[in-house]
């Protein structure tokens, strides 16, 4: 026997990377801008779970007080009300920038509040643009890792399928979208620039259509939309013909993508998605099998320039960052509607039968 004993390992949460035994991981100092928000918010909860001290950074434009909650009065737990289009001086060790307003009522249907800040002081900057702007200024200020949220709205209406991140893409640079993809990938300039020229150490996450609980529930995404119409006993309204197709995610597959990513040694862009496709038609008769067999569609007409599919290749996260998403729709959507239904209806189940 050789007189070294063999080193014992336990595996680091999020990267799965051997740690040897004994020596703890530092603790580290996050910000979450948009940790008010839907995936902020489960990403705070996974990051103080794991010892972190967490600040958020939010405007409430369309996230809310109720989604970190719980975390107030913990010692580890910050929360900071602040529009990310205004300077911001934190030492910090990583940066999630999730801050965004991206839900569609929001931009399809309003989009010069998207591209232009409701800060006065800002108004003719955005927030994708000046608030990321902001936020490399400050990693680079402190040496902080910094991640950025980008989208699979990236790609546009692609004309490849599924998409690749070495696909540039097809977007309308003057259409109803564009405020917000071209905000994103505007984001994405930025986050490179400030990785090649300021040696910021980046990430670039582009995330696909995610779903889950805390999601907002008048914010006009299908998901909420179907699932709230359903509940409501309204019928669930489908823009076109319904032959669009998505890839659905559910947000705690999301999360961990997010922290694998952070602790990875890879800038992206990486797709994180689930790769299950659905047109809408396929996902309202899902919404009817959880929810209730009886509920009805109605057609609506489409939003311009709506994007005919989408479906992530996620083989580079699987590769390089031992990644892939674990919950079918199936079995996410389940644990969406109870959040939805006691958010619509308190705890009297008896309003839905
Ligand atoms: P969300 O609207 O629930 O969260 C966004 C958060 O950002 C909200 O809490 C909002 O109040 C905050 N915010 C907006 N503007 C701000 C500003 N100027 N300053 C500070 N805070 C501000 O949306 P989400 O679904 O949780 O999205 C989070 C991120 O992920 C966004 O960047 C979004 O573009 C990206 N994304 C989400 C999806 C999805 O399907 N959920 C898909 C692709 C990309
Ligand atoms: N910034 C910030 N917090 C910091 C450092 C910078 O909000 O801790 C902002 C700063 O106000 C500026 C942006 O980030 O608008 C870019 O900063 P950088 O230092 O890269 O550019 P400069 O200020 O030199 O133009
Ligand atoms: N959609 C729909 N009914 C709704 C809301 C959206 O049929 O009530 C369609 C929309 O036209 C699009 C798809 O669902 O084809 C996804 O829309 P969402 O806004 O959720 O995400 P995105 O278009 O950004 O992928």
């Amino acid at each position: 026997f050789g007189k070294q004993q063999q080193q014992q390992h336990i595996r680091h949460m999020s990267t799965g990377a051997k740690i040897p035994l004994g020596l703890k991981r530092k603790a580290l100092r996050v910000v979450v801008t948009g940790g008010a928000g839907f995936v902020g918010s489960h990403l705070v909860d996974k990051l103080i779970a794991r010892g972190d001290s967490v600040i958020v950074v939010d405007n409430f434009f369309t996230g809310r007080k109720e989604n970190v909650m719980h975390h107030l009065g913990n010692p580890r737990f910050e929360l900071i009300r602040h529009d990310v289009v205004e300077p911001l001086l934190l030492e910090v060790d990583q940066i999630y920038h999730l801050a965004c307003p991206a839900s569609p009522v929001h931009y399809k249907f309003n989009p010069v509040k998207t591209i232009i800040s409701s800060s006065f002081h800002a108004c003719l900057l955005t927030t994708n643009v000046v608030g990321t702007l902001n936020m490399l200024g400050l990693a680079k200020r402190v040496g902080a890792r910094f991640l950025l949220t980008s989208t699979s709205e990236v790609y546009g209406d692609p004309l490849q399928h599924p998409q690749k991140e070495e696909y540039w893409g097809n977007v309308n640079p003057i259409g109803v979208r564009s405020c917000y993809d071209e905000g994103k990938r505007t984001a994405e300039t930025l986050a490179m620039d400030y990785h090649r020229g300021e040696l910021v150490n980046v990430r670039i996450a582009r995330i696909f259509n995610t779903y889950g609980p805390r999601m907002c529930i008048d914010d006009g995404r299908v998901v909420s939309n179907f699932v709230a119409q359903a509940l409501r006993k309204e019928p669930m309204t489908i823009y076109g013909d319904g032959n669009q197709t998505r890839s659905f995610q559910y947000v705690s597959d999301l999360v961990n993508g997010l922290m694998r990513l952070m602790e990875s040694e890879h800038v992206g862009p990486f797709n994180l998605g689930n790769p299950g496709e659905f047109t809408m038609l396929e996902l309202a008769e899902i919404v009817k099998e959880v929810i209730d067999p009886d509920a009805k569609i109605e057609f609506r007409e489409n939003t311009e320039d709506d994007p005919h599919k989408r479906k992530p290749d996620i083989s580079k996260a699987k590769d390089l960052l031992g990644w892939e998403p674990k919950i079918a729709l199936r079995d996410g959507l389940p644990r969406m509607v109870s959040d939805f239904q006691k958010r619509l209806f308190g705890d009297h189940k008896e309003k839905l039968s």
